[in-house]
């Protein structure tokens, strides 16, 4: 139902903004920077009403100010547990957040790990995920630890394989790119790489993709598989005990290497 279009910004952040089908009032999810947003207001008659922030980081609140100076009625919707000036909505687990004049509503997960308090929005079969759980990869821990960051990517997992995954950068390739180290030969990764140099070359996003395909080819969802478990304990040189530190290691593996 939902009528969701990414907006670019800096070099590899997407706004979403999310509309019902043929409707004028939109939500904007993690606005990094104003000017981009304004923009589309304008071209496409867009009445705001709602901000949803993921987490504090510049690149996803720093555009909320000029855009609530310019349109006062926004509601802005962000995680409670963390320090964000501009937030009239705190929101945490369980919450409901509900656009207004919309029939629109995304319950909200605390998915921490990338920062402590980052929350995700689910509903109408997509996820706003933020720096959580990127295409073929994951954040990188700013704050959380592995194991909170694994204990949010496995809620994730959880939900149906058609939900749309809306992360908030354009990592794909690199993500791939890194996640062939991890599994040489899976064919449904590589699919996905052709698929995607083939949107990269058109200019179009590769995102969103579906929570199936992340399952199917993210390194960081694949803790549980018996060859993912095999390089990765090579890699380490040592054995590794359980999902959580085979997801640490992959994370720090990655770290090390870009
Ligand atoms: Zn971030
Ligand atoms: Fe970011």
């Amino acid at each position: 139902m939902p009528h969701i279009t990414p907006i670019s910004s800096f070099t590899d952040n997407y706004t979403w903004q999310i509309r019902e089908a043929g409707g004028k009032i939109a939500a904007f999810v993690d606005p990094g920077d104003a000017a981009p947003i304004f923009r589309v207001l304008e071209e496409e008659k867009i009445e705001p009403v709602a901000i949803l922030l993921t987490h504090h980081h510049a690149d996803h609140v720093g555009g909320v100010a000029r855009l609530v100076a310019r349109y006062p009625n926004i509601q802005v919707f962000g995680p409670g547990k963390e320090p964000i000036a501009t937030i009239t909505r705190p929101v945490g687990e369980g919450d409901v957040v509900e656009i207004p004049g919309t029939r629109l509503s995304f319950r909200v997960m605390d998915v921490p790990g990338h920062t402590s308090g980052h929350v995700a929005y689910y509903g109408h079969d997509a996820l706003f995920c933020g720096d959580t759980l990127f295409s073929a990869g994951c954040g990188r821990l700013f704050e959380g630890t592995p194991d909170e960051m694994h204990a949010s990517l496995k809620k994730i997992a959880a939900l149906p394989g058609r939900t749309l995954i809306y992360c908030a950068h354009e990592y794909t390739l690199d993500n791939i790119r890194f996640a062939k180290w991890v599994e040489p030969g899976n064919l449904d990764l590589l699919v996905r790489e052709t698929q995607a140099f083939a949107k990269i070359d058109q200019d179009a996003p590769t995102v969103p993709s579906t929570l199936a395909e992340e399952l199917a080819t993210n390194p960081f969802l694949r803790t549980d598989v018996p060859t993912v478990v095999a390089t990765v304990e090579k890699h380490a040189g040592r054995r590794l005990s359980g999902e959580a530190e085979v997801f640490a290691t992959i994370r720090r593996w990655k770290d090390d290497m870009y």
